[in-house]
């Protein structure tokens, strides 16, 4: 018997659920990943680090599942690559393979369930089996739900329902390695595209020095490892190396979601309580996009349907290219668009700030977010859009708004972030670094900033900016 596994999200072959499966019930298992070019045209930018980040990702999973499959006695593996639409290329690849079933890890998205019915019905129509694992969350769909059997909205009574079931079993490894006889050799002439073949560029992935594949994840996870008891304290700080960095490896399953949470779970400090939560964020949200697809272009809550948000393009664009003028949102966008990452504390400033401060529907903000974080994850992402909008489910209430310079005082005190991304304000002293139009043109003078030249005046004043918002919002009181 012979089956497929297809990877997605979850590129690694180490604790798979999917290869799991396959490896203990077929007795020749193949391996694929498809760049669906349904989601790779759609991309805007042909530098797009992403698609980088999964071909190094692709060029470490073939490498380890060759050396899997030949440890165990066996002629070697690896990943064959397909590129064209993936309803069409995997039921076609099943066919060529003549495998009895095709296996793959559940991905919550829309899109994705979409295609893996259509998927799944054209392989039935050929014979062959299509199965889906849970192995991207610990808790998926229904399985925390409210005693009333309804899913939750409010984050901390899921949180403490998640904490409650969980239990070892449910951190188990899914190994691999004790049943990598059963790999089966790739197709001749089989390779893995690169960029070009793909229709990209090459990208500045190596330069921002993001550690890649399972090894990259594997770095990562050690150096946060002797760092996550100071989480707590540090995580909130921009300047400081307080959070994983994890993300991308999260995202794209190069490190094993498991592994992490049962570490975090059995050290216990405060840290790593602390970090284990955001774990917990993240099921949440792929549990809400699950029961809630709609969140995808609608408010959560619909009584907030009725603000009317302003049409803003100029203004969308200072946001955009880094010039509102308020130091910590600029700086915050300049990482985003050269390290393809932001800060979590700064997505909440940057958010808020294009909601509360400029008027801008979440809406465009969630999209620039998504073009450029590495790790873009739809459920993530949208619930942290929404959350910042006051739209969402358990959302920040829509009249705490928070204020761009009192953020800025608060978590990066020193201005030492903001000096890294703005070097234009390096000589600006601490005491303006947060609000530098309030220094009088002598101070500009003495340390060679001119506001408006070598450094934009704010777009909008904070103070008017919150009334107008507060107004916008009156209306949900109806
Ligand atoms: P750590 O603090 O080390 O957190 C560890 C992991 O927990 C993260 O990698 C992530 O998988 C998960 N996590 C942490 N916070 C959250 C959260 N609030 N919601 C869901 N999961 C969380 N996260 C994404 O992974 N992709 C996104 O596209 C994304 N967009 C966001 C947009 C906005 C407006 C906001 C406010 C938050 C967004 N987040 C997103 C959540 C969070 O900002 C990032 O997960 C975090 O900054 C990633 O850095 P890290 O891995 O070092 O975080």
């Amino acid at each position: 018997s012979a089956a497929l596994v297809w990877f997605r999200r979850d590129l690694r072959c180490f604790d798979h659920a999917a290869l799991h499966h396959a490896l203990r019930r077929f007795d020749r298992v193949f391996c694929a990943f498809v760049f669906d070019t349904e989601i790779l045209d759609a991309l805007p930018r042909r530098d797009d680090r992403r698609v980088d980040f999964i071909r190094h990702a692709l060029v470490e999973l073939d490498a380890g599942l060759d050396a899997l499959a030949r440890g165990a006695g066996g002629e070697g593996s690896g990943v064959i690559v397909r590129h064209g639409r993936a309803d069409e290329e995997v039921p076609r690849l099943a066919s060529s393979l003549g495998v009895d079933a095709v296996l793959t890890n559940r991905d919550y998205e829309p899109y994705a369930i979409a295609r893996d019915r259509l998927v799944s019905e054209r392989l039935q129509a050929k014979g062959v089996m299509f199965e889906d694992f849970k192995d991207v969350v610990i808790f998926e769909r229904d399985e925390v739900l409210t005693q009333a059997g309804r899913p939750f909205s409010v984050f901390t009574p899921y949180r403490n329902a998640w904490m409650k079931r969980l239990d070892p079993g449910e951190l188990q490894s899914y190994n691999v390695a004790p049943h990598a006889g059963s790999l089966a050799p790739k197709p001749a002439g089989e390779r893995i595209p690169d960029l070009a073949e793909l229709g990209f560029e090459p990208t500045d992935l190596e330069r921002i020095g993001l550690a890649v594949g399972m090894r990259g994840g594997r770095v990562l996870f050690e150096d946060f490892q002797m760092r996550i008891d100071a989480y707590k304290e540090a995580r909130d700080y921009p300047a400081r190396r307080g959070v994983s960095y994890l993300s991308a490896h999260l995202r794209f399953g190069t490190v094993s979601l498991r592994e992490l949470a049962a570490w975090a779970w059995t050290r216990g400090s405060a840290g790593a309580q602390c970090w284990l939560n955001e774990l917990v964020w993240r099921d949440f949200y792929h549990m809400i996009l699950w029961h809630q697809p709609k969140v995808v272009s609608e408010n959560f809550r619909s009584e907030f349907d009725a603000v009317c948000w302003d049409d803003a393009p100029e203004l969308f664009a200072a946001w955009t290219e880094a010039r509102t003028g308020y130091p910590l949102v600029d700086a915050a966008m300049r990482q985003l668009h050269t390290a393809g990452y932001m800060h979590n504390r700064l997505r909440m400033v940057t958010a808020s700030f294009l909601t509360k401060d400029l008027g801008i529907d979440w809406r465009l903000g969630e999209r620039h977010f998504a073009q450029w974080l590495i790790d873009y994850d739809l459920a993530a992402n949208n619930g942290g859009w929404q959350w910042a909008a006051s739209t969402g489910c358990d959302a920040q209430p829509w009249f705490r708004i928070f204020n761009p310079v009192t953020q800025s005082e608060r978590f990066d005190p020193a201005g030492r972030f903001i000096r890294r991304y703005l070097p234009e304000l390096a000589r600006v002293p601490d005491r303006f670094i947060h609000a530098p139009w309030k220094m009088s043109p002598a101070d500009q003078r003495a340390c060679r900033v001119e506001i408006g030249k070598d450094y934009p005046a704010p777009v909008v004043d904070h103070a008017r900016a919150r009334e107008r918002t507060l107004a916008r919002f009156e209306i949900t009181k109806a």
